[in-house]
């Protein structure tokens, strides 16, 4: 049977999701993976646990569909940062997206009134979230490593491309736009990487993959690769520009909310760029055509977690779905607020040192007003950055997804303190299914042709 494979790799798990020619799913396979805190604010990831992970969801797509596979895309979760020799052998750990090891760097950066060139460049705001203060860390702190880049002998990329670099046993060395654009290092405006951000930042050209459009023939497997064949690489994206397309926001003002891990608020802002809110971040949607959409984005680092955190460190509730229950069990939170900064704040306030609070605790306070405030401070995040939008862009639909966004009482809760309506399709996999468009057009294309 002949199917488009999406690989969906995000923070905690890899997906491998099987798309019929029409987008239904024929089968998914997940496979969950641990991350590392070596120490507070510092987050890790084991590359082999992640080709693990892969491999494993991809094996089980195979042995159920066969490898009678058109093309495959990749969806990642962005900006962490991975160092590796041409044997692919990383040479530290990934450096998470929530890694805020680099705080000290991003302090003096500001200090030394970056700010404005940085934002003018690249559309980011100075933090240790974007990939430019992380390749620092580690070419300045595994023993050599600096040394080996300027020889050539190293590699940098986000996720898509190791895991292209792995499944094509080193022939492609590429990135999509989109991913490049989280990395601090790219210009927006001039699509290029910038050579001023290079030298700041002490890397070297060679060790940047290529940058090409998300709807692009990347390359192939290689033979030997756990797909036995060449099979071609046509999508790629940063999970959450894979989902705005997903949810075919191509239109100005289209805007789409992601309550998983944490919650992303993305607008279309179309063709021209407009100066977007300081404590917001500009970046490039899905290129799946020959022309760029700007997007305005603003990422809150604690949204779902929270709601883990209750489940598996509180034990407060025993499913995230419970926590719903609990909620609607009471009339309000009885003054209690909760501002999950457990890894500082996101945007709009985009403060590193910030850290979690719980207020208004009074005895006639139990459980379910806890839970109740959680799932509201999830919402008070995602409005104040919707409203921040807001002021600066006419908003036109507004669509959800992401684990949370199940939740109705999250929703209702949510549209309310907005007083905007929200449109929750009924199938949330948005992130795969941006990628199954790239792949679908890029199949089209190649028809025509
Ligand atoms: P990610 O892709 O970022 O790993 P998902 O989109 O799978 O995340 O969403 C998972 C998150 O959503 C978890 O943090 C979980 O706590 C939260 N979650 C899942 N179901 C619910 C629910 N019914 N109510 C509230 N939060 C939920």
């Amino acid at each position: 049977m002949k199917y488009y494979l999406v690989i969906d790799e995000g923070t905690t798990s890899v997906r491998a999701i099987a798309y019929d020619l029409s987008g239904n799913v024929l089968a998914i396979s997940q496979k969950e993976y641990n991350q590392i805190f070596p120490k507070p604010g510092y987050v890790e990831q084991d590359i082999s646990k992640i080709i693990a992970a892969l491999n494993y969801s991809v094996r089980n797509i195979l042995a159920k569909l066969g490898n009678d596979i058109i093309s495959i895309g990749i969806a990642n979760q962005r900006e962490t940062t991975v160092i590796f020799k041409k044997d692919a052998k990383p040479i530290y750990n990934a450096i998470s997206w929530q890694c805020r090891r680099t705080n000290y760097l991003c302090e003096k950066l500001k200090k030394q009134g970056l700010t404005k060139t940085i934002k003018e460049k690249t559309g980011l705001l100075i933090d240790p979230y974007f990939s430019a203060t992380k390749i620092y860390w580690l070419l300045h702190n595994v023993p050599h490593a600096l040394d080996m880049a300027n020889k050539g002998e190293l590699l940098f990329g986000t996720i898509d491309t190791y895991l292209m670099y792995y499944l094509s046993a080193g022939k492609i060395f590429k990135t999509d736009i989109t991913n490049a654009s989280r990395t601090m290092l790219y210009n927006i405006y001039e699509k290029k990487w910038d050579k001023e951000l290079l030298d700041m930042f002490d890397v070297p050209l060679s060790i940047l993959p290529e940058v090409c459009p998300s709807k692009h023939l990347f390359g192939y497997t290689d033979k030997n690769s756990i797909f036995k064949k060449e099979i071609p690489i046509m999508g790629i994206a940063g999970d959450q520009q894979a989902a705005l397309f997903g949810h075919l926001c191509v239109n100005v003002g289209d805007t789409k909310i992601t309550y998983g891990t944490g919650c992303f608020i993305l607008t279309n802002l179309g063709k021209q760029v407009k100066d977007t809110n300081p404590d917001l971040i500009t970046t490039i949607g899905v290129m799946y055509d020959e022309t760029i959409d700007y997007v305005a984005e603003g990422s809150v680092f604690y949204g779902g977690s929270l709601i883990k955190w209750l489940r598996d460190s509180l034990g407060l509730i025993t499913t995230a779905k419970e926590s719903e229950s609990c909620a609607l069990m009471v009339e309000d939170s009885l003054g209690v607020y909760i501002v999950p900064a457990f890894t500082g704040l996101g945007a709009p306030y985009w403060d590193s040192n910030a850290r979690g609070i719980i207020t208004g605790i009074t005895s006639g306070v139990n459980r379910n007003h806890l839970v109740r405030a959680s799932l509201e401070a999830i919402a008070y995040q995602v409005n104040d950055v919707l409203n921040l939008i807001k002021e600066k862009f006419d908003l036109n639909n507004i669509f959800v997804d992401g684990g949370a966004s199940v939740n109705d009482f999250l929703m209702q809760f949510q549209a309310d303190i907005l007083n905007l309506e929200l449109n929750r399709p009924d199938n949330i996999e948005r992130t795969s299914l941006g990628i199954y468009y790239l792949l679908a057009l890029a199949n089209n294309t190649a028809l025509k042709d």
